[in-house]
């Protein structure tokens, strides 16, 4: 039999970062074992269904590289079998038609609350015939909830977990309205759509228990079930928007890279020894869900930009100057030419040394960007004295006449500088480093100054010096 999971989002307009997390587990799953990743958007709301909200979906998925098989399967669509389901539940008698109005509803709940018993439904119509109906009545359709015995779950990440079934109710499969209920909608779907592995987060381990009289009912196998324990803040509360951020836009905003995102959340709850940096095939070879872990699991911001300086460094240069490129240009309104374009690839493997992030990143190539003159923090400000000055007049003449602009040349040529001048390579490096960045950190000097290209560092050498 084909393994065959699935993720089913309801389309609300972001990616939260738990079901990023439970859509890459069931990739993974699916993945590792040869089987099919199925995608369902769950879009029976249909005013918070909107095509932006399913693309913003389909967006974050693909960002992430969680290609999926078949055809999206879209729960709307699906109706007609929702409702023949429901049709043939009510034909064997293990559905009923309820024909209570919402204020004899409101009066049951009240009543049993009175009397100290769960607000459920009564089972009123359960056994009466529909002709003792108002004509004209409308009504729901109701499962009829087991009345003895229990209900069994072998979940693969909970364990075993049990629930009397006096504890579930006829619940509504059909509204009045004839629209089907989610509940009702979900497992036709997984049934028709085979799906083997139902992997999600554990605040739907209720929703297994009710879903499951319909699987019974209508003598289908159930699949197994895997529930997720919840992502929450660092200080262990439900994760909000107090915590930081929260979807998968925010956090490629942020300029984390898609490959240290689903590596953190792999590592958030699911353990291979110490192995800390995965590769996507590494994580589908190992991947199981027997390493997933029942505690919930805490955002850790630090430890999250900590993999993402892992990955940055061994991102392709290419890549990571069109993704500052493209910061620098929409962020910070810079015009990047070609020129400047290039400067930024050459400089790049020094400047992803020190960034733990896409806009650390962008922000420390932004001075090779900025047309002279530019502004001066104040630390550089301070460098730029007038000792500083002279001999910055001084070098320029050096560089000036310097051969090769290359970073061995400039290390040479900036140490004999130096040492001609009676002073520390620092000495000479922080004020340069001041005058070409208008700040006081930048990858090597040398790197730096060879990135800028000669007519450019004399430039702004000589916009500080006539400035
Ligand atoms: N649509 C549900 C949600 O977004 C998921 C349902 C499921 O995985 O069964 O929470």
């Amino acid at each position: 039999m084909t393994i065959r999971t699935r993720f089913a989002p309801s389309p609300t307009g972001l990616l939260h970062i738990g079901n990023a997390r439970a859509a890459l587990f069931n990739y993974l799953f699916a993945r590792h074992v040869g089987g099919q990743f199925l995608l369902r958007i769950e879009d029976t709301d249909r005013e918070r269904s909107t095509q932006k909200a399913v693309d913003v979906l389909f967006e974050g998925l693909r960002w992430m590289g969680l290609d999926w098989d078949e055809e999206p399967v879209f729960q709307s669509s699906r109706q007609p079998r929702h409702t023949e389901v429901a049709l043939q539940l009510l034909e064997q008698g293990d559905a009923y038609r309820c024909y209570c109005t919402p204020e004899e509803l409101t009066a049951m709940r009240e009543q049993a609350m009175k009397e100290g018993r769960p607000p459920r439904y009564n089972g009123y119509w359960r056994d009466r015939d529909p002709s003792e109906a108002p004509p004209g009545a409308s009504y729901t359709v109701r499962i009829k909830a087991p009345r003895e015995g229990e209900t069994v779950v072998n979940d693969l990440v909970q364990g075993e977990v049990r629930v009397a079934n006096t504890e579930l109710d006829d619940m509504i499969i059909l509204r009045a309205d004839g629209t089907p209920t989610y509940q009702h909608a979900v497992v036709v779907d997984d049934h028709d759509m085979a799906i083997t592995h139902v992997i999600r987060g554990d605040d739907h381990l209720t929703n297994t228990f009710r879903q499951s009289m319909i699987y019974t009912a209508m003598g289908w196998e159930r699949p197994n079930f895997a529930h997720l324990p919840l992502i929450h803040g660092p200080d262990g509360a439900k994760l909000s928007k107090r915590h930081g951020a929260q979807s998968v836009v925010e956090f490629r905003d942020m300029g984390y890279l898609p490959e240290a995102l689903c590596n953190y959340l792999l590592r958030l709850g699911w353990g291979h020894g110490d192995a800390e940096i995965l590769s996507r095939p590494e994580q589908i070879e190992l991947f199981d869900l027997d390493g997933v872990g029942r505690a919930p699991s805490r955002m850790d911001y630090a430890k999250l930009s900590h993999i993402n300086g892992v990955w940055l460094r061994q991102a392709d240069d290419d890549r990571l100057t069109a993704d500052v490129v493209e910061r620098l240009t929409g962020r910070d309104g810079l015009v990047v030419d070609d020129v400047a374009r290039a400067r930024i690839r050459t400089l790049m493997p020094g400047l992803k040394e020190r960034a733990r992030t896409l806009v650390e990143l962008a922000d420390s190539a932004a001075f090779l960007a900025r047309p002279v003159p530019f502004a001066f923090d104040a630390k550089a400000e301070k460098l730029l004295t007038p000792e500083a000055r002279t001999m910055l007049r001084g070098l320029s003449h050096e560089l000036a006449a310097l051969g090769d602009f290359t970073p061995e040349a400039l290390d040479a040529a900036l140490r004999a500088f130096a040492e001609t001048s009676g002073l520390k390579l620092g000495q000479v490096a922080q004020p340069v480093r001041a005058a070409l960045t208008g700040t006081t950190t930048s990858p090597g000097i040398d790197a730096t100054l060879a990135a800028l290209g000669r007519d450019e560092v004399l430039a702004r050498i000589g916009a500080v010096l006539h400035g």
